[in-house]
């Protein structure tokens, strides 16, 4: 659309999984603005502070990478270089490599921040060609305890529902997650559904009380870890008052028995004391749920970074399952997808355990299907390294080369202080980013400068299954180029052929064509037809001529061998790092409202840092006296990992022996005291390899 002196473009926010579309308008400067677009399906005009602010990271360049980087050995400082040479000394070096120690040598990390189109090049590079399952994406930090939970209970990783689901619901069951701070535009739609229907019933589980809490009939504030015990305790009491579907359990599930008699192992006294929350509350909240015409249940981290991850989700997922609110209007469960496109990523296979099109690397047939479509080498038969066991690797010596992309893994892994000695340690490391500011720019031989938002095209998938295509607005500077087009340069040094797409839209024609006859099967679309259609939702397969698939299983059909869906009797019991003598607290991490992760973008806004300027931790007033802290004391945290060192914030939405510390600051002038993730623990569930930042050991003390 062009106004005097501006054109405007539609594109997707790039923050979060909600996905809103937002109207870029374009100055003959080429500055923008944004506004949120009012024809949007997701956010309906509506943007949360990060949104509205993005054009002030994306107009200000000061902070970018600007043409390629190389140091040709580890003494040598860094030189400018031309595109050419930086992928010939890459492609050299990785073949070097991998000549001599094999394709496992080198590993690629990606980011769910990375497009579809990207995604599916990487994956296609390292399976397809190179010969080796070692990418992993710091989407496994995030959603791969869902995935997991969703493939055991459902026979596929598929979110079942949509956000027009919200305004069907009668009760939301919110646990681990606070989206009125970290899905703020999803979570507007709670809250004006509630404020129009009084009857709607909100439940929240969290050790905190946060602002999600400020409109829950029932906050749980349970003691952290101790999930399954409560979900088991409302399955028990769903089922002892009659308020469960026999009808959909018999023909649609299976496990129902051995599920009744793990729920009734524990009496509801024994779980209220387990969980420290009151039988009534517990009691409150099963018949609100009992009661309930359509019933979603919505977590995010608070289960997913767990060394239980999956059996929380599994727990979770039961009861939707005996309630028999699955599949239908109003009803299901709904994994809040922390990045913008975790879920893209998962569709072109971008994890080390995956294949495209939600294909399983552990069966012969799809790695042949996949061999074939490719046209490469034969695709490795064992899974490749996760993103903590990439970095082990690095120690061990076991991996010689990184290629990190769009992540900044020294201030987001666990236990970061381990992941900076694998860097060290690492024989080769290539960063290709957008920002200056990652401090894996310090051990990088080949820095690549990139484009981001507004600067280049692809699509992404948000939390709903939602197709959006992101527009190129503006140049990107310097020499930055699109992250897919600096992956098909790099094959083709590499003398890989397939990797001559002509635009981004054969990448997609390509990754679509690989979904035929799967489950998410999306053959029936191209970019001309999402823009058409603005978003559109998977599966869509050729015959389809709407705006895709609203909402899964509604025909009760589920994606496992027998059709059914699966109770889990998972086990309750906690597998983390203890509390002891010299470590007495439990602690808990998340976001704030107006930072992103690492805040390589949301950090730059001014207006982003007047809500929370400082790192800090919160701890219960209780605890605080007993230890002499007050109010923005300087705090002492210890773990058997590392340290951090902030300012006390003391209150009573934290339990008694629980702190909170945010993740999102790294190192501030070469202080590494801001980062969390010196203290917390690389601890992973064993099946997602997610790992556990919601809960390790640590020591408190004023400084
Ligand atoms: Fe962006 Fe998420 Fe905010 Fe929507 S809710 S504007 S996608 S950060």
């Amino acid at each position: 659309v062009t106004k005097q002196n501006t054109h405007s473009y539609t594109t997707t926010c790039c923050y979060c999984g909600v996905g809103c579309g937002i109207v870029v308008n374009k100055d003959k400067k080429g500055n923008i603005t944004v506004e949120g677009d009012k024809n949007h399906p997701v956010n309906r005009g509506m943007l949360c502070s990060k949104g509205m602010n993005l054009h002030y990271a994306a107009n200000d360049k000061t902070d970018r990478l600007l043409y390629p980087q190389v140091r040709f050995n580890k003494n040598m400082p860094l030189q400018r270089v031309g595109w050419d040479m930086a992928l010939e000394r890459t492609a050299a070096v990785f073949k070097t490599f991998i000549n001599k120690y094999g394709p496992d040598s080198v590993a690629f990390y990606v980011s769910g921040q990375c497009l579809t189109e990207e995604y599916y090049v990487i994956n296609k590079l390292i399976k397809g060609f190179i010969g080796s399952n070692n990418i992993d994406t710091n989407s496994r930090l995030c959603m791969s305890s869902a995935v997991v939970g969703y493939k055991m209970a459902l026979g596929e990783d598929s979110v079942p529902v949509c956000y027009d689901d919200i305004e069907l619901a009668d009760c939301f069951f919110v646990t681990g997650a606070n989206p009125a701070w970290c899905h703020p535009i999803l979570w507007r739609r709670v809250e004006a559904h509630k404020a129009a229907n009084p009857n709607v019933k909100i439940i929240v589980a969290d050790p905190r009380k946060t602002d999600t809490c400020s409109i829950a009939d029932v906050h749980l504030q349970i003691n952290p870890g101790t999930d399954i015990t409560l979900n088991h305790a409302i399955g028990r009491l769903l089922i002892e008052n009659g308020d469960v579907d026999f009808d959909f359990i018999k023909n649609h599930t299976e496990g129902f028995e051995q599920y009744k008699q793990i729920v009734f192992s524990k009496t509801l006294s024994e779980a209220a004391k387990i969980c420290g929350i009151s039988e009534e509350d517990i009691q409150l909240a099963a018949r609100h749920i009992g009661n309930a015409k359509g019933f979603i249940t919505m977590w995010t981290m608070g289960l997913n970074q767990s060394a239980v991850g999956v059996n929380k989700n599994l727990s979770l997922i039961n009861l939707n399952l005996i309630t028999g609110h699955i599949g239908k209007p109003g009803s299901g469960p709904f994994s809040l997808t922390g990045q913008p496109n975790a879920m893209g990523g998962r569709e072109v296979g971008g994890l080390a355990n995956m294949l495209p099109a939600h294909r399983n690397l552990a069966n012969p047939a799809h790695r042949k299907e996949v061999e074939n479509f490719w046209g490469g080498t034969a695709i490795a038969d064992k899974p490749g390294l996760t993103a903590t066991e990439m970095f082990e690797a690095l120690n061990s010596g076991r991996l010689k080369a990184i290629w990190i992309i769009c992540t900044n893994p020294l201030v987001s892994m666990p236990d970061v202080r381990m992941v900076e000695e694998g860097l060290k340690k690492a024989k080769f490391v290539v960063v290709q980013d957008a920002s200056n500011k990652p401090e894996t720019l310090k051990y990088a031989d080949v820095i690549l400068p990139a484009a981001t938002w507004t600067e280049k095209e692809g699509t992404m998938t948000n939390s709903e299954r939602r197709i959006s295509y992101l527009n190129k607005i503006v140049d990107a500077p310097g020499e930055a180029l699109p992250d897919a087009e600096i992956i098909c340069r790099f094959a083709q040094k590499m003398g890989y052929h397939g990797f001559d797409f002509p635009d981004f839209s054969a990448i997609y024609d390509e990754h679509a064509r690989l979904t035929a006859g799967t489950n998410i099967d999306i053959t029936g679309l191209n970019y001309q037809i999402i823009k058409e259609k603005k978003t559109v939702q998977w599966p869509y397969p050729q015959h389809e001529t709407g705006r895709g698939t609203q909402r899964l299983f509604t025909d009760k059909i589920f994606y496992t061998p027998s059709r059914k869906a699966i109770l889990h009797p998972v086990p309750d019991e906690i597998t983390s790092e203890k509390p002891d003598a010299d470590f007495p607290f439990i602690l808990t991490t998340g976001r704030i409202r107006d930072q992103w992760h690492t805040m390589s973008r949301s950090g730059k806004v001014n207006k982003l840092k007047q809500h929370i300027a400082q790192a800090f931790i919160e701890i219960n007033p209780e605890d605080a006296r007993r230890l002499n802290i007050k109010e923005d004391d300087v705090v002492d945290i210890r773990s058997r990992r590392g340290e951090v060192r902030v300012k006390a914030k003391l209150t009573t939405g934290i339990k008694k022996g629980v702190v909170f510390l945010p993740m999102h600051w790294g190192k501030i002038l070469g202080n590494d005291l801001n980062r969390t993730n010196n203290v917390t623990s690389s601890l992973v569930d064993p099946l997602s390899k997610e790992p556990d930042f919601k809960f390790c050991a640590v020591h408190v003390e004023k400084y």
